[in-house]
């Protein structure tokens, strides 16, 4: 590979056609972020285009694909709002969009591709090839498949099979010199001895990625790949099989590819999908909003512009050029991904946040007995809560006091309050409360700020223990609001607590 800073081409539109894009995950194992930022980019290429997203499930590797992992992958895809034009549940000319009922087509055309002299038979050992390999290493050469069956005589071919072998589908490369210009990297160049001839079917029959893939994308006529750079080392050999079935009739024209960039993780190594901070469950569980997610997924590689990091998933799709995509590797930073959802999470009106928070207000995040919860005091407290959570699992824990019948106890939060001469200081606070107007928040400011006045403590130290007592930490929600809220019996009641207790 090389000649990674020559010029972009800009996206080959030109034609007139609408692009037709795919997103073909793999159902192994839970979704992931990468596997959500490549959706991304394929749906807002479609809808900015006004293209097609082809949505195709590559599950031809019965040992690591479940039909779990097919299920949360359609919820996640619904989930994050993503439609699609083909595919699972919606059909399509090119139906079915499941690998696994598909085999019948890779066999014809691995067939043809024999026939055709684009592959061929090869009878090698995994041993044999290993030991090869490691001669050629030795011997500071290419390492790859030296394409010891490419022309086997009937004798030898007739020998194997006496042996007992069964062989493995190859496909023939070209010796020739492969380049293309990549949508995200410019051009690529790669040399025949850098990409040996490769398997396209397992020696039980089954066909691999290297042949579906390429296949489908053909069938499905798709104008556009875009994936992530650990797919860039396949694509010289779908290119040049591309060309083959180009030659039998079977593609049309070879896809422009764009390879997005890696994401990187902790410690500036690779996100894997075993990363639990990779994890799009992790994501939902803490009270993601999509909106949010995909926002800050979009930045890993693109941006809108230099001076705005929060937009709408309709003005990404507005502006969105897949040629403008960064090849750099993107770093993943927790930090900002929340910082982005609290600015999305404040976007939405009073109503839709109440709403949105449901799930974090029931059983198995909210503590308190189902019959505890009041909607009434959910709904005047709610918008208090709205401007102060990252992320929307982090209600339950700032409206606990309103629904719990007793504070929470958090030991660290009542030694941090909790100082000497606090029992005096509640006392009054106590005293003055049970006097103020209750319907006003600022008269209960008032009678704490008068209370601490008294001990000489401003309002900031004057409301801490205050705090501690009727709620059990530190921080939270604007004080007197919640105090309001929570109304005076029970307020008080926790204030004496609080003083049984010191
Ligand atoms: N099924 C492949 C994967 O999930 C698709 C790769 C591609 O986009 O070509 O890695
Ligand atoms: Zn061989």
């Amino acid at each position: 590979m090389a000649n990674a800073n020559s010029p972009k081409s800009s996206t080959p539109l030109g034609q007139g056609v609408p692009p037709r894009v795919r997103f073909c995950p793999s159902p192994t194992g839970n979704p992931h972020v990468g596997l959500v930022r490549t959706a991304l980019f394929n749906w807002a290429f479609a809808r900015h285009n006004e293209g097609t997203l082809v949505f195709r499930i590559e599950d031809t590797d019965a040992a690591r694909d479940s039909e779990e992992s097919y299920d949360q992958l359609l919820d996640a895809m619904r989930w994050l709002g993503f439609d699609w034009d083909e595919g699972p549940e919606v059909g399509g000319p090119h139906t079915p969009y499941r690998q696994s009922q598909r085999m019948d087509i890779y066999k014809d055309v691995a067939q043809k591709l024999l026939d055709a002299g684009h592959a061929y038979y090869c009878y090698c050992s995994t041993e044999e090839l290993d030991a090869r390999r490691e001669a050629a290493r030795a011997a500071g050469k290419p390492s790859g498949y030296d394409g010891h069956c490419r022309d086997l005589s009937a004798e030898q071919t007739e020998a194997y099979k006496a042996e007992g072998r069964t062989p493995i589908v190859r496909f023939r490369m070209p010796d020739e010199t492969i380049t293309f210009t990549d949508l995200v990297r410019g051009e690529i160049t790669y040399l025949p001895e850098n990409v040996p001839d490769y398997g396209i079917v397992r020696a039980n029959g089954a066909p691999l990625y290297t042949l579906v893939n390429p296949v489908d994308d053909a069938l499905m006529e798709i104008t556009h790949v875009l994936r992530g750079e650990d797919l860039l080392s396949s694509t010289p050999r779908q290119i040049a099989l591309y060309k083959a079935l180009t030659e039998l009739g079977i593609a049309k024209e070879t896809p422009a590819f764009g390879h997005l960039p890696y994401v990187m993780g902790e410690g500036n190594k690779k996100l894997s999908k075993r990363d639990p901070q990779s994890s799009l469950n992790l994501y939902r569980e803490r009270g993601f909003l999509p909106e949010g997610l995909l926002n800050y997924l979009s930045l890993l590689g693109w941006s809108l512009s230099a001076d705005r990091d929060i937009f709408t998933i309709g003005e990404m799709v507005a502006a969105f050029d897949v040629t403008d995509v960064n090849p750099n590797p993107a770093r993943f930073d927790l930090k900002k991904a929340e910082a982005i959802n609290a600015d999305h999470i404040r976007m939405l009106d009073v109503k839709e946040f109440t709403e949105r928070c449901a799930p974090w207000l029931r059983a198995p995040f909210a503590p308190w007995a189902p019959e505890d919860f009041d909607e009434s005091k959910w709904q005047a407290v709610a918008p208090h809560a709205q401007s102060r959570l990252k992320v929307l699992s982090e209600i339950t824990e700032n409206v606990d006091f309103l629904f719990l019948p007793e504070p929470v106890s958090d030991e660290a939060s009542w030694a941090k309050a909790m100082k000497e001469g606090s029992d005096a200081l509640l006392r009054t606070a106590r005293e003055k409360l049970a006097g103020a107007d209750w319907t006003d928040p600022e008269s209960l400011k008032e009678a704490v700020l008068a209370a601490g006045e008294e001990h000489g403590l401003k309002l900031g130290k004057a409301q801490a223990p205050v705090r501690v007592a009727v709620t059990g930490r530190t921080v939270g929600l604007p004080l007197f609001e919640s105090l309001e809220i929570l109304g005076k019996e029970k307020t008080l009641a926790r204030i004496d607590a609080a003083l049984a207790k010191l």
